[in-house]
């Protein structure tokens, strides 16, 4: 039998275990085997993780590099990932359950992407033009770092939410403790490696692990955090703002979401019903931006639903994440299909008809993971908690429509309002339905695309600030306003509104 790797901490540049001297088991829930461990950390850890990041911003060993010396680390911080992307996409799928098609062709080259692209705007930081505002003095912005930087991220995309933060965090000069998810904490460690090697100076970039109510909670209202970026639930997240008020920190929230995909009635059935599987079952329905309700005109259902169910069952193989033929591995664990069954049952006492998947599949080389079938619940209605709630996983809701204002108010009719998208074959009615839509992004004929010139975030619940882009760096950076008087010596004209003038 293989001994399961003993993973540590990466804390102020060295490798330590929790202080307490707990581990936490990280499993494969394609078979429920515990295959490593890492460190179990709580407050303490947390302190010393906090105490260098602060040491190494006040020394300004990262912060007052250039820009173009902190973006050639960046630089080949990427490079190394990038050199070492198909063991990092073999380790996430192992330990996340995502295909290594997915991890491997989609995730690391995001990650890639994701770090050149802060690393290149690490030069680029903008800022209004100078000028003399006030007739009397010239006023110039600068864009600061803010300090400490302490980011918490979900276990869905593990080392891809991370680069999410750590690229804007990094770039804009701040020095950050990173705290995975605690079912994923391995490829965040493996990070911390690769940054080791590419330079980035002990203390800048830590990673600690732990539970989230410890570790994650420490963090969040740690005095000597100045910033928190938190990806995960929007309860959570509600949490994290509490926490934050002690220092009235800077807080960063994409929370969750229920997307909603209106088809109009002149789409292409197909195509839509390709978008709306695909879109919907990509990581096991383990992503905030998923297809999760499908909205479509009456006339089009049946059609719609037969193309989906064929398309569900022709394109999503079940298996073995670490298999090339796999499109759909197992969900993240064994408590989390716990919850995504129990809301399919929540479904059908509601009276929602499944008309595939909606359970567990048969088969020995399923017996111990914790896969769930691709789900299609039909005849069902925005009123219902399945249509409401975050389910995560690979189960969408077909609900019908009468008339576009129908679908527009259904499809805002949740608390989140993070994603959705519009199909059909008249762009210009996509665009208005599209500026009706109140989610922070709407795709047109598509559904998931991201990209790191684009900015991602959320609208009501599903929480404020934006990842990705060159918007991200206004959670990231302050902005200063600096005044240089032009006038010299004497009294200035604007003091006679303040005292008597001589
Ligand atoms: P979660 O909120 O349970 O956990 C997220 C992170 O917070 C983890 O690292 C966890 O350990 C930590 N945490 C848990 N309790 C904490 C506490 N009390 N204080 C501080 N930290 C705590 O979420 P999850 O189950 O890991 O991820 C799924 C959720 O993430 C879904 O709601 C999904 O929609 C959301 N998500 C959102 C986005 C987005 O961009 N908006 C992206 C991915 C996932």
């Amino acid at each position: 039998m293989r001994m399961a790797q003993s993973y540590k901490m990466y804390v102020d540049g060295k490798w330590v275990g929790a202080e307490s001297g707990a581990t936490m088991d990280v499993v494969n829930p394609a078979n429920g085997k515990v295959f490593a461990t890492a460190p179990k950390g709580d407050e303490k850890d947390v302190d010393a993780a906090v105490d260098a990041a602060r040491e190494a911003f006040d020394k300004g060993i990262w912060s007052s590099k250039t820009p173009a010396e902190r973006s050639t680390v960046l630089w080949r911080f990427a490079d190394m990932i990038e050199q070492n992307a198909a063991s990092l996409a073999g380790l996430e799928s192992m330990n996340q359950g995502k295909s290594i098609r997915y991890a491997r062709d989609s995730d690391l080259p995001l990650v890639i992407d994701n770090v050149r692209f802060f690393a290149a705007a690490a030069r680029m930081l903008n800022g209004k033009a100078a000028a003399e505002y006030s007739g009397l003095g010239t006023s110039f912005i600068r864009r600061e770092p803010l300090g400490v930087v302490g980011a918490i991220v979900p276990w869905n995309y593990p080392l891809l939410i991370a680069a999410w933060k750590i690229g804007p965090a990094l770039a804009a000069g701040n020095s950050l403790v990173l705290k995975p998810a605690s079912y994923t904490p391995l490829t965040a460690l493996e990070l911390a490696k690769l940054a080791k090697k590419a330079g980035i100076p002990d203390g800048v970039f830590n990673v600690i692990t732990g539970p989230g109510e410890a570790v994650g909670a420490a963090l969040a209202s740690h005095m000597g955090v100045d910033m928190i970026a938190f990806t995960g639930d929007t309860e959570t997240g509600k949490k994290i703002m509490e926490y934050g008020t002690r220092n009235v920190k800077r807080v960063h929230l994409e929370l969750g979401g229920k997307a909603p995909m209106v088809v109009l009635p002149d789409a292409d059935v197909f195509t839509a019903a390709d978008g709306a599987v695909t879109g919907g079952f990509w990581n096991t329905g383990q992503d905030c931006t998923a297809v999760t309700r499908v909205l479509v005109p009456k006339e089009s259902h049946d059609k719609l639903v037969k193309a989906m169910i064929e398309l569900a069952r022709k394109n999503f193989r079940l298996g073995d994440p670490l298999k090339e033929t796999t499109d759909l591995g197992p969900l993240v664990s064994f408590k989390h299909r716990e919850r995504v069954e129990g809301y399919v049952k929540i479904g059908s006492q509601e009276g929602a008809e499944c008309v595939i998947g909606g359970r567990r599949p048969s088969g020995k080389e399923f017996s111990s993971g914790a896969f769930f079938e691709p789900t299609i619940l039909t005849k069902a209605k925005q009123r219902f908690r399945v249509c409401k709630e975050e389910i995560f996983g690979p189960v969408m809701t077909v609900q019908t429509y009468n008339g576009i204002d129908d679908a527009i108010s259904q499809a805002n009719d949740v608390r989140y309002g993070l994603s959705s998208s519009v199909w059909g074959k008249d762009i210009n009615a996509c665009m208005k339905i599209a500026a009706k839509l109140k989610f922070g992004t709407v795709w047109i004929n598509d559904h998931g695309i991201l990209t790191s010139e684009m900015p991602h975030g959320g609208y009501k619940q599903s929480g404020f600030g934006k990842d990705l882009s060159l918007y991200s760096f206004d959670e990231y950076t302050n902005v200063k306003h600096v005044y240089v008087d032009q006038l010299g010596p004497g009294e200035k004209p604007w003091h006679g509104a303040v005292h008597k003038m001589k």
